[in-house]
């Protein structure tokens, strides 16, 4: 029946097959940190604004390298927030990259700004050269997108922001940890940068979560406000606003999950060079090396191949789970169909042929061969 749920304890069959993501547990030093956090939460019983939140975001924040972190309910609330406190809203268009998850999109909308779409480049992120024509009297942003986990050209989109006046909101939902070879991170480059901290992104939570950063003193009282109903001193309400609230819980996670952050990075780069080395003669790969002597942080592994759905298809019969993220172009969705199209041909061509394979780091290397194995021999069958 519809809204009921069957509750078994009943042991879940062994997966035989290559998962695309793995978000249990297991027994490990993680594992015991996250029930000692736990058990200390219930302890204090603080369980919202609990010291567990700014435990977490001066952590990230010093991190991130940046001044100021603040704690919020999702990567949705923290790009929503962050476009806001920067007074971006009704009347405001804000360019951003054709190809997201639709957050990215919804956030300028919520905001009350247009959202603008310009096209990608081959690394699937923002095209910096495709900005500059859709720059109108009504510009007030760029909102980058560091896709799949790689920093997008933030110098280029930088020195387009600054010729005109433009703030910089960098959605790092899916890169948390890139950084340029001088040690710059996702997040630190525009005036403000939002994290998703979901169970599927890098760092992980342990359900809903996200987190802007800043260096920009005024905007942490405005969105510590923001984020709590609009509230000042939790009682004195001076605009109107949603509950965009951290829980204590999840910080309390969240400072387990910082622990394990470089060995995720570290395991998913490992996978991504394997898969390069196995793939690179067969299918188109993504390059291991990112702008400014960075290197991806591979929240996802996309290849692009002309017969897709077929190798999706072959890849399925062989156990294998894989995804297309997205199959709808943001400015294809039925909820932007009325704004003026802009030209994203690439976009347009990279959305019927991406296929993001499985990549995680409780992967193992006869999993990832297995998964090489497969493709190889769909490409050999013609
Ligand atoms: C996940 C994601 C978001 C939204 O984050 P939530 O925590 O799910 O609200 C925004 N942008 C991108 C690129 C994402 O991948």
């Amino acid at each position: 029946m519809e809204g009921t749920v069957a509750v078994s304890d009943a042991p879940l069959p062994a997966r035989a097959g290559v998962r695309f993501r793995d978000l249990s547990v297991p027994e490990g030093p993680l594992r015991a940190g996250l029930r000692a956090a736990f058990e200390r939460v219930l302890d204090h019983g603080m369980l919202l604004m609990g010291p567990e939140v700014e435990a977490f975001e001066s952590t990230f924040a010093a991190y991130c390298g940046v001044g100021d972190c603040i704690g919020v309910a999702s990567g949705t609330s923290a790009l929503y927030l962050a476009l806001r406190a920067l007074g971006i809203g009704p009347g405001d268009e804000v360019i951003t990259t054709a190809m997201s998850w639709i957050a990215t999109a919804n956030a300028i909308a919520a905001a009350g700004a247009v959202p603008v779409f310009a096209d990608i480049g081959d690394d699937l992120n923002i095209d910096a050269e495709t900005i500059p024509p859709l720059l109108t009297t009504r510009t007030r942003a760029i909102l980058p997108v560091h896709y799949t986990g790689r920093l997008c050209d933030m110098q280029a989109i930088g020195a387009i922001a600054s010729a005109n006046g433009l703030r910089v909101i960098e959605d790092a939902a899916q890169a948390a940890g890139a950084r340029t070879a001088a040690g710059r991170h996702a997040g630190s480059f525009g005036h403000a940068g939002a994290f998703s901290l979901n169970p599927m992104k890098l760092l992980p939570g342990y359900g809903e979560a996200g987190a802007v950063v800043t260096s920009d003193p005024e905007l942490r009282p405005r969105i510590e406000a923001m984020r709590y109903l609009g509230t000042v001193d939790r009682e004195i309400c001076h605009e109107v606003e949603l509950n965009h609230k951290m829980d204590a819980l999840q910080a309390a996670f969240l400072i387990e999950g910082m622990k394990c952050l470089p060995q995720i990075i570290e395991r998913r780069q490992q996978i991504a060079a394997r898969y390069a080395a196995g793939l690179a003669d067969v299918v188109a790969c993504p390059s291991l090396d990112g702008p400014e002597g960075s290197r991806p942080v591979f929240f996802d592994f996309t290849v692009e191949v002309a017969e897709r759905d077929r190798l999706r298809e072959a890849l399925a019969g062989a156990g294998i789970e894989t995804k297309i993220r997205h199959p709808i172009l943001m400015c294809d969705q039925p909820a932007y169909r009325h704004l003026p199209p802009t030209p994203v041909p690439r976009a347009r061509q990279a959305v019927a042929r991406i296929l993001s394979l499985p990549i995680h780091e409780k992967m193992s290397d006869p999993e990832v061969d297995r998964v090489i194995a497969a493709i190889r021999k769909f490409h050999d069958a013609g």
